[in-house]
């Protein structure tokens, strides 16, 4: 047994706000606390004047898989001056923007998170997926499966049959070994295949009579009705647009109360006119999410300095590459998806780029409700992830807030609502943005607090007033109960598992499935699943 002694514990699903505690761990899991003299032999952390947190859990974010490798292959020059050595503890790594495996499950770790979840798959390409998280230490994954421009569930909606595409849903889950329905711009990827975009909800989807609104209903049905732990993951229409603050309250109410999550709504909230000069929108989102209680939200915060910007939104990336002159990658999934792949650097003088970073901002202070919006970067859209801790220094310090804005492009400033918002969270927030609130939103029943029965995935700070300094270097990270990080850094490798779901379908469907992939596939219907061998390590997480 192991006991964390005497630390100031802050397990906001708990309702524990600062109160010096002891937690004791056996079997790499939360316990009750021992018998009278029952920790014998076992290992004792003093973690006096400590700040104890469950490990910090990642609702949204680009770690592996096809399209993050092909953001590596893209640039070279994201490797040259940033490498890490090989110790005794930890094998060598390289990339900023997007880290090599190794590098990317220790830069977590070593920040005190200890729960990662991949935010976009193409089902087609779940097996690369996989790999590259067998390969990825010390965390525990997920992956979210992108369906929103799913030619099956598209011929679904058409003719009507929802139940179908239900069906189909968790047959595609279970095959990829997925975690969440992902939605990307929906019908808008589609059409891209064909030069084009969508820009209103109502707008058709070429070639299949449906439109984005059809697409998100019917999928967050499908989630309710299947379920399943996480909620519909919408990154929803118009995304980097003047004015797409708009479209986006307006999905938001499409929903008519079913739950979803909306992903880094930075991008998605701003307020202006198309082709027009761009502010914040984040006041006008702000008040739609605190009214819809259904809903929750990440922010994707843009961090200054080099990004890659890497989505299934294929016009998007056209849009970026035409603005910025950057080179440019783009993919297309058969009869599933596309996406592409744009280096990016975020400037404080660049007007545009200015606004961000206030969206974000105002996004995380404006939102009322800490359970319901959560610290992202899109990493690496808006920035790297281990760049969270200076996001929580500038959310717990309005001074430092006030000093980062001052840097910025004029123009962006004038109007803002930032400089009049004194709110600052506090630990115990930062603990439910970080790691309860996000645990909660993904359904991960075991993660994200410290009540008996938990993960022992903890996380011990030294209490340092420069809260960046404090909380990018853990004094310890637990694991499964183990020690993996000492004093900011890995001092012993952990295999984490993957998480996924398995949703009970009717065997029925394979038969149209089988047809589908005759007529319009590649690849035939019997490899297409993700076979059981990829997961060497993983935990199905059981449907409600
Ligand atoms: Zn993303």
């Amino acid at each position: 047994m192991i006991g964390i002694i005497n630390g100031e514990v802050y397990d906001p699903q708990n309702g524990i706000n600062g109160e010096v505690r002891d937690i004791w761990i056996e079997d790499g899991k939360i316990a009750s606390p021992p018998e009278l003299g029952g920790t014998e032999g076992g290992q004792i952390i003093d973690a006096s004047g400590l700040v104890v947190m469950p490990g910090g859990v990642d609702i949204h974010s680009h770690i592996v898989g096809a399209k993050v490798n092909s953001g590596r292959k893209l640039c070279p020059e994201d490797h040259r001056d940033h490498v890490r050595s090989r110790t005794a503890a930890t094998r060598s790594g390289s990339g900023y923007t997007v880290p090599s495996t190794f590098m990317t499950g220790y830069g977590y770790a070593e920040m005190g998170y200890t729960t990662v979840m991949e935010a976009a798959t193409a089902p087609l390409v779940a097996r690369h997926t996989h790999e590259e998280l067998e390969d990825t230490p010390i965390l525990d994954t997920g992956v979210f499966i992108t369906m929103g421009n799913n030619h099956f569930i598209m011929n679904c909606i058409r003719d009507g049959q929802r139940e179908k595409a239900r069906d189909y849903v968790a047959w595609l889950l279970e095959a990829t070994k997925g975690y969440a329905i992902k939605i990307v711009n929906p019908g808008g990827v589609e059409n891209w295949k064909w030069g084009r975009n969508v820009s209103e909800l109502d707008d058709e989807v070429i070639g299949f009579g449906v439109t984005p609104r059809q697409i998100i209903t019917t999928l967050a049905w499908i989630n309710d009705e299947l379920g399943l732990p996480h909620l519909p993951h919408i990154h929803g229409i118009n995304l980097g647009q003047p004015g797409n603050a708009r479209t986006t309250v307006e999905t938001i109410k499409a929903l008519e109360g079913r739950r979803a999550h909306f992903c880094h709504l930075q991008f998605l909230s701003y307020g202006g006119e198309p082709g027009k000069r761009m502010r914040s929108g984040a006041a006008e989102v702000a008040r739609a999410v605190n009214e819809h209680p259904n809903v929750t939200i990440d922010v994707g915060q843009v961090i200054f300095g080099p990004a890659t910007t890497m989505t299934s939104d294929g016009p998007l990336q056209y849009r970026l590459h035409k603005l910025t002159g950057n080179k440019w990658l783009n993919d297309d999934v058969e009869a599933e998806t596309g996406g592409g792949v744009v280096p990016m650097l975020y400037k404080r003088k660049n007007p545009f780029n200015a606004v961000q970073w206030l969206t974000g901002m105002e996004l995380f202070l404006l939102i009322d409700d800490p359970w319901r919006v959560f610290l992202t970067t899109d990493h690496p859209n808006a920035g790297p992830f281990f760049f969270y801790p200076q996001i929580i220094k500038l959310l717990m310090d309005r001074d430092y807030r006030a000093e980062m804005s001052e840097g910025l492009n004029r123009r962006a400033r004038k109007g803002a609502l930032l400089p009049d918002l004194d709110r600052e969270y506090s630990l115990y927030e930062i603990a439910i943005i970080t790691r309860a609130g996000t645990a909660r939103a993904l359904g991960l029943q075991n993660k994200g607090h410290l009540g008996v029965g938990a993960d022992a995935d903890i996380t011990i700070y030294r209490q340092q007033d420069d809260k960046e300094a404090m909380f990018a270097k853990p004094y310890l990270v637990l694991k499964d109960g183990q020690v993996v990080v000492r004093d900011g850094s890995v001092v012993r490798e952990h295999q984490g598992r993957t998480l996924y779901v398995a949703p009970p379908y009717d065997p029925g469907i394979e038969a149209d499935l089988r047809a589908h992939f005759e007529e319009c596939y590649t690849i035939s219907f019997d490899n297409y699943p993700v076979a059981p061998e990829y997961l060497s390590r993983s935990e199905v997480i059981p449907c409600l």
